[in-house]
């Protein structure tokens, strides 16, 4: 070094990458549950089994049916940014769950992680990673689709480990994210098992496949909720919104499920929250929340799902007009109820 007091600028190896990128991408258990039953909807999976151990600090499993991945292409699957989702060449017409090429590999640099896989027609394989050591691809036994299992999230990063919240904490979220999924896709199945102790272990949720929206709904905010919630229906400009939105009666104190799907997408979107907010402005007291759960259906060209590793968050091409049409179609079926406001329609 002939700059002795300029630091050198080195290449991080794949490794080191990729334990930076599971920061973003693998932040608790909840958030690998997600990816990998992303993964399972994105191979047109149409039951989806997960399994957990020790609020998933030990044990992450998911088993789907889907469309498998060809025992040749293992190693890719666990390599970053690497995909079979986009070409790269259009960002901004993705209608996958995935597209980063992220998470096994984030999955296989935090914890212990095998991937097997069978589609149709062909032999099971198995692969596994430990700690971002990536080992051979082997003959393995699975009639169908594809099982990850992640093991010991955190264990070789103790700092990261001491971040997650207790056991119950964290299988609560789980549950939550399994919930949130389940009405993202109302057509496959789920179940959720809670094998912490051994033995069976416990269903914490199930929903059967092609149960319908509204059974589906019923299932994760209560029949309550379904029965007594407004229908809200609008088009407009190929802006489509469905689903159901609490009435101002029902409404309740903070923490209530409030879920918006985008293109399928379960997103926190603080246009879509601010607009459900507007809507209720006038009819709800202060500090009530309206539960809801609401579809948003669009080109996927008219929104950027590629904001945040996660995915959680999306940028509208037309935030003005995606506004319009939430606080319209929900004022109407308000106004259907028999809830009108003051009449300022300030949107
Ligand atoms: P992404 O989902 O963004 O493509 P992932 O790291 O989650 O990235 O997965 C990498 C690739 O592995 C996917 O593009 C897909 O081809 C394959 N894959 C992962 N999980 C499954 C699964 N459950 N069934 C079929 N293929 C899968
Ligand atoms: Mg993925």
């Amino acid at each position: 070094n002939i700059h002795p007091s300029v630091p050198q600028i080195r290449q991080l190896d794949e490794a080191a990458s990729n334990r930076i990128a599971a920061g973003e991408v693998v932040e608790r258990p909840a958030s690998a549950i997600k990816e990998l039953v992303e993964n399972a909807l994105d191979a047109d999976a149409r039951r989806v089994e997960i399994t957990i151990a020790d609020g998933g600090k030990t044990l992450l499993r998911v088993s789907d049916d889907g469309h498998g991945i060809p025992a040749d292409q293992l190693p890719l699957a666990l390599a970053r940014h690497a995909t079979s989702k986009i070409d790269g060449t259009d960002l901004l017409a993705i209608t996958s769950f995935g597209f980063r090429g992220e998470a096994l590999a984030s999955m296989g640099a935090v914890g212990r992680l095998s991937l097997r896989s069978r589609p149709a027609g062909a032999e099971a394989a198995e692969i596994t990673v430990t700690a971002g050591r990536i080992g051979p691809v082997r003959p393995a036994a699975l009639s169908r689709g594809t099982v990850v299992e992640l093991r010991d999230l955190f264990a070789a990063t103790p700092a990261r480990l001491k971040f997650l919240r207790t056991d119950r904490a964290e299988a609560q979220a789980i549950a939550d994210t399994v919930r949130r999924l389940a009405l993202a896709a109302p057509d496959a199945g789920f179940t959720l098992r809670d094998v912490s102790g051994g033995g069976e272990g416990r269903v914490v949720f199930r929903a059967d496949p092609d149960e319908g929206a509204e059974a589906r709904v019923a299932r994760v905010l209560g029949r309550a909720f379904v029965d007594t919630a407004l229908r809200v229906e609008a088009e407009r400009d190929g802006l489509r919104l469905t689903g159901f939105a609490a009435l101002p009666t029902e409404a309740r104190g903070a923490a209530v499920a409030q879920h918006f799907m985008v293109n399928g997408r379960p997103v926190r979107d603080r246009l879509l929250l601010g607009a459900l907010k507007a809507a209720y402005a006038d009819v709800l007291a202060p500090g009530r929340h309206p539960a809801c759960v609401l579809w948003l259906d669009l080109d996927p060209v008219r929104v950027d799902v590629n904001v945040h590793p996660a995915k959680a968050e999306v940028r509208f091409r037309e935030a003005g007009d995606v506004r319009g049409l939430v606080v319209g179609a929900l004022r109407h079926a308000l106004a259907g109820a028999g809830h009108r406001g003051s009449g300022s329609l300030s949107m």
